[in-house]
């Protein structure tokens, strides 16, 4: 077929002659403006790469022209498909909804955005023909990002990688998945609570990283509410450390040994018929104590609301329509 496929045909040769080489896949949600320009500057990075590929939009939900912009983009490039879902999913289920589509050897997952550099795309190719099975494009430094952006993201990623033994500095949704990697996250992982930047480093394999500069939006803004990042986050920590649980046990320990101390004071002074009267040591005690049950049953009440969302089992996604695809294909 060309000389990426012929190489690779991947560890897990089940797929019967997958018909491209290489699946871009791109979330997008509005982003109608900029969506022509990053979709151009990835093919061209493709044609002067000589490598068969296929770019898969999936629109979550956008409330803008951009399913019809990739309908545009397919009367112009039959190898420009499109997944439209029934509402807005995030960015997470988007990402599953473009790899379950993918016909690949392998994909690549970038923002639509023009974020993620498409020149890249050749290096990331030569990094897997070396025998990488994931390739992490990893962010330098996010300059273009406030102080404080940067600043909360380097210590989450910080604490995540602490807790969850997986190296998360500077990680980004722009990879490349071989295919035996894509049937791992698409067919073995039944989860629903997903966060891709932390399976893709846990799937192992041999895996490598490239540094790179997260560059100015294209068009558009940011589609990220501060409640989606928050919510990201939780998924990201509930589907990858108990660390906080263990926390509270600790926490409970230590609270367990200082009350043991002020307790035995508190009796001594009372059988020597000087009991501190304490008011205020009583308030304030309470308060505390108050504060961190109230905190542990909110963390308990995280985990066990992640636990429910996978116990109702819904779907990811919901297709709505597709674009570009064959008939039985890409839902
Ligand atoms: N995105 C998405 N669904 C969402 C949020 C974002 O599909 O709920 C897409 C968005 O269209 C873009 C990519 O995910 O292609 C990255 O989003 P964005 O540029 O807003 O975030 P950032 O660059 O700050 O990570
Ligand atoms: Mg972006």
């Amino acid at each position: 077929m060309n000389s990426v496929s012929a190489e690779h045909s991947g560890a897990k040769d089940t797929t019967v002659g997958p018909s491209f080489a290489v699946s871009i896949v791109l979330p997008a949600h509005n982003e109608a403006l900029g969506l022509g320009a990053a979709v151009e500057s990835i093919r061209k990075v493709m044609h002067s790469s000589d490598v068969a590929y296929e770019i898969i939009v999936v629109d979550d939900g956008s409330s803008d022209e951009t399913f019809k912009e990739i309908e545009r983009q397919n009367v112009i490039d039959g190898n420009i498909k499109g997944i439209r879902l029934s509402r807005k999913f995030g960015k997470e289920s988007a990402l599953l909804a473009g790899l379950g589509a993918a016909d690949g050897t392998v994909a690549i997952t970038m923002d639509a955005d023009l974020q993620h550099p498409p020149d890249l795309i050749p290096q990331m190719l030569q990094e897997w023909r070396d025998g990488a099975r994931v390739v992490h494009a990893v962010k330098r430094d996010r300059q273009i990002d406030g102080w404080l952006t940067r600043s909360s993201a380097a210590l989450f990623n910080k604490l995540l990688s602490l807790t969850s033994g997986l190296n998360m500095r500077g990680a980004s949704d722009f990879k490349l998945l071989d295919r035996a990697v894509i049937d791992l996250l698409v067919h073995d992982l039944p989860e629903r609570g997903r966060f891709y930047r932390g399976l893709a480093g846990w799937a192992g394999f041999e895996q490598s990283s490239i540094p790179f500069d997260v560059l100015e939006r294209d068009a558009g803004s940011r589609k990220w509410s501060s409640f989606a990042l928050f919510d990201l986050a939780l998924t990201a920590i509930t589907s990858f450390t108990s660390a906080p649980l263990r926390v509270i046990t600790i926490l409970g320990a230590v609270t367990l040994v200082f009350g043991i101390i002020v307790s035995v004071e508190a009796l001594w002074s009372w059988f020597r018929g000087d009991a501190v009267s304490g008011f205020v040591t009583i308030i304030i005690t309470l308060l505390l104590i108050g504060s961190f049950i109230m905190i542990s049953l909110g963390i308990i009440g995280e985990y066990i609301a992640k636990i429910y969302a996978e116990v109702k089992d819904r779907p990811s996604y919901i297709v709505e329509a597709t674009c570009g695809f064959d008939e039985n294909n890409g839902s």
